[in-house]
């Protein structure tokens, strides 16, 4: 943390005071039809052809890599230098224009300009990394020696946590031929089947059958047999009425029924590629397939089995989380198209106001540190966030970032209620990472999903805790901690659910090719084992619908979420605790210091060393999940009380 928030160039600005609820990115383009997006994207087409030159000369020094006399070192080191300053200032542009584009295309998705830039810049982007190729495996194969002498030179030094990372996996290295040809082969192998995946899901109609069982709480006759898209049918299942959720449920089933048989024939091509390839690379040491994706996780096997392990020992604690949702749902039990409802009416609900909204967050991140506050606030005054809603606008909420200057941007859509006010929080948390980082290069401040999650749902915390001060009716404080016993179940059951399941489908497909109902029994084993009796049934479709299990490039998309939420709570949990024996706005500091350089680093370390060099902590022993999963609990006893209290109210005042 160097720079400080006072030279900041809003407050010569005397109109930038107000807060601002719609977010101004016109300095980098005038609009989405403006003729210097063009002009930006000849520029960085040029940058790639002329780095594609540079790094050509590579290719030919791949097969001796390894044994590269020391007298080559000068020349190559100067070509190395100049290839990384070059293509640090491309991918600035790059990500700046991309950043414009997506961004945009959240407020309105049918932007007809942006529509036509999306495909050009993802090409950009894929241009980029095949140019580099030959450059990157050099570096791969390069000795320990030539690695130490590169990394001698001040302009690189940078690298060294990722080339170092990178070069874990060089004893697993195939010949130049044979990583060419898997490279080639899976553009229309491998990877067709995602696409085919993602074909899929667009095209998917999901019939909305008017529910029969309906007790009449749904007068919307519209919603009676109509057709509507996978992506609209899946924000139904948060809608507050019962009956429209389970149709929405059962709709988005029936729709993969149909095409079980070709999302099964993905999953046992996209598994059958996997096994083979780990086969083939472990030609010099045993590989177990959870390998590569905790290597891409930054953690340790150990550290895996310690959060899988220690959760399954607590997974009661998701059950009494279902349980008394179900109780304040007034159900014997949860139905499994209730998880993601959201809280039953808390009252007359205060529509809280966007600035009220900044205020409130700002006075949350206040407790840990003034400068955090701070940030909330400049967010808004500088036109950071967009939240505005609009007609046609994207769903969901993120936060992302130009690249020069280091500017965060915030997407969602805020309408005045409690769970906006928590994404707004979780947004600003992401972009509170981002900007404590924002001196260090990019290189240096790429952080794996599992490390993403960190500060966000720390910032979560931190307002969700003082939303729970400031609720004044115990209706209130039940919407609040709704959230909590929602998050408990989700990450505590539903995640390793689907871990376990991919584990049995990757044990399963090293015998054989998979039939949809063996996935489908699979899958209803894996639900069984996670959450018991806690779900009135289990969708045994659920292998075909979640479109996780069918990413092509990446395998075991579920951990780094139960991850991110146990270590977030963890490090929220070293609150007022270390070595400073001072008074408390001393420890309190004191804390706030060690977070942020635990949040800095996150770049440039793996999971397990950033949690012992700042906290002095062991993830790879159970007892550091034990003590974040003690919270969980924590909430939802809170939760249960909560709803013990709004039956007994409601016995009252009936
Ligand atoms: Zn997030």
């Amino acid at each position: 943390m160097t720079a400080t928030l006072s030279n900041s160039s809003a407050s010569a600005n005397p109109s930038a005071t107000a807060l601002r609820q719609t977010w101004d990115n016109s300095q980098f383009f005038a609009g989405t039809d403006d003729p210097a997006i063009a002009t930006t994207t000849d520029q960085i087409k040029a940058a790639i052809a002329d780095l594609r030159a540079a790094c050509a000369p590579f290719a030919e020094l791949i097969e001796t890599a390894d044994t590269l006399p020391a007298e080559k070192d000068a020349e190559l080191i100067a070509s190395i230098r100049n290839i990384h300053e070059q293509q640090k200032t491309l991918r600035k542009k790059l990500g700046n224009l991309s950043t414009y584009i997506y961004t945009a295309l959240s407020v309105d998705t049918q932007d007809a300009h942006a529509n036509c830039w999306m495909p050009i810049i993802q090409k950009l982007s894929a241009d980029l990394s095949e140019a580099m190729t030959p450059y990157s495996v050099f570096l791969l194969r390069s000795s320990d020696r030539f690695i130490a002498a590169m990394l001698a030179d001040p302009a690189l030094a940078e690298t060294a946590f990722s080339i170092h990372h990178q070069r874990k996996l060089k004893d697993q290295l195939l010949s130049v031929a044979e990583e060419q040809l898997i490279t080639g082969l899976a553009t229309n192998g491998l990877h067709a089947w995602g696409n085919l995946y993602s074909e899929l899901a667009g095209t998917l109609k999901c019939q909305m059958k008017g529910d029969t069982d309906n007790t009449g709480d749904s007068d919307n006759s519209d919603d009676s047999n109509s057709t509507i898209g996978l992506a609209q049918a899946a924000n139904l299942l948060s809608h507050p009425d019962s009956a429209t959720r389970k149709a929405a449920w059962e709709g988005i089933r029936s729709a993969w029924r149909e095409h079980q048989s070709a999302v099964a024939a993905g999953l046992n091509a996209i598994n059958g590629w996997r096994l083979e390839e780990t086969e083939k690379r472990a030609h010099t040491r045993k590989l177990h397939y959870l390998d590569k994706s905790c290597h891409q996780s930054r953690i340790e096997r150990i550290t895996l089995d310690a959060l899988m392990d220690t959760t399954f020992q607590n997974r009661q604690i998701g059950h009494r989380a279902l349980a008394a949702m179900a109780k304040a749902l007034g159900q014997k039990q949860m139905n499994p198209w209730d998880t993601m409802a959201p809280a039953p009416a808390a009252g007359d609900q205060e529509f809280i106001h966007f600035d009220e909204a900044i205020a409130l967050i700002s006075d949350a991140f206040n407790q840990l540190t003034p400068e955090m506050g701070e940030f909330a606030t400049m967010m808004a005054r500088r036109g950071w966030i967009d939240g505005k809603p609009t007609a046609n606008r994207a769903t969901g909420a993120y936060c992302s970032k130009f690249y020069e200057p280091k500017e965060p941007r915030i997407f969602l859509t805020y309408e005045g209620t409690m769970t906006n006010v928590i994404t707004l929080a979780h947004e600003l948390g992401h972009a509170w990472h981002n900007w404590v980082m924002r001196d260090l290069s990019a290189i240096e401040s790429r952080y794996p999903m599992t490390l993403a999650e960190t500060a966000s749902i720390f910032a979560e915390t931190l307002v969700r805790d003082a939303l729970m001060q400031r609720a004044t009716t115990p209706a209130q404080q039940l919407e609040i901690a709704w959230q909590d016993a929602q998050s408990a179940a989700a990450f505590l059951l539903n995640i390793p659910a689907r871990f376990e399941f991919e584990k049995r489908l990757v044990e399963a497909r090293k015998v054989g090719a998979l039939r949809p109902a063996q996935l489908s029994e699979m899958m209803n084993d894996s639900w069984k084992l996670w959450f018991e009796d806690s779900l009135s049934q289990y969708n045994e479709l659920f292998w075909a619908s979640k479109l996780h299990f069918s990413i092509s490039s990446l395998g075991f998309y579920n951990y780094p979420y139960l991850f991110g939420y146990l270590f977030s709570l963890g490090i929220y949990a070293q609150q007022g605790t270390g070595p400073s024996l001072g008074p408390s706005d001393e420890q309190s500091n004191d804390f706030n210091q060690r977070y942020t350089r635990l949040l800095r680093d996150t770049g440039t370390m793996t999971a397990e060393e950033l949690v012992q060099h700042h906290l002095q902590k062991d993830l790879s022993q159970p007892q550091f999940w034990q003590d974040s999963l003690s919270i969980v609990e924590q909430s939802v006893e809170r939760f249960e009380q909560l709803v013990e209290q709004a039956i007994a109210q409601k016995a009252v005042n009936t």
